[in-house]
């Protein structure tokens, strides 16, 4: 889903907000390096959840502390968000991240 700016549907100010204008005397090596940035496909975000929800798909209880995935401003377990067969390496251990 596409970031929104206002909670109202108000295309021609979304527009003005989505625009960006370079200048022209940047550099051209840094234009494409801008030009990447914008064409990034986003990655997504899990949360840690801090109280308890339910998932918007599937209804299931989602406890507090465990984590959920936000979409269009609903909570998806990681099960829906296709992550459930991932597990959670905190950082730190760099011995276990290198066995997994
Ligand atoms: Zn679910």
């Amino acid at each position: 889903m596409p970031l929104q700016f206002f909670s109202s549907p108000a295309p021609h100010i979304e527009k003005i907000f989505r625009t960006c204008y370079v200048s022209l005397a940047l550099p051209e090596r840094k234009q494409q390096k801008l030009q990447e940035k914008l064409e990034k496909v986003p990655q997504p975000v899990v949360f840690l959840n801090l109280r308890d929800a339910q998932c918007s798909e599937c209804g299931a209880e989602i406890a507090q502390g465990s984590m959920l995935l936000m979409e269009a401003d609903q909570p998806l377990c990681l099960h829906c968000a296709r992550f459930g067969g991932l597990e959670f390496l905190p950082a730190g251990d760099t011995a276990l991240t290198r066995r997994y």
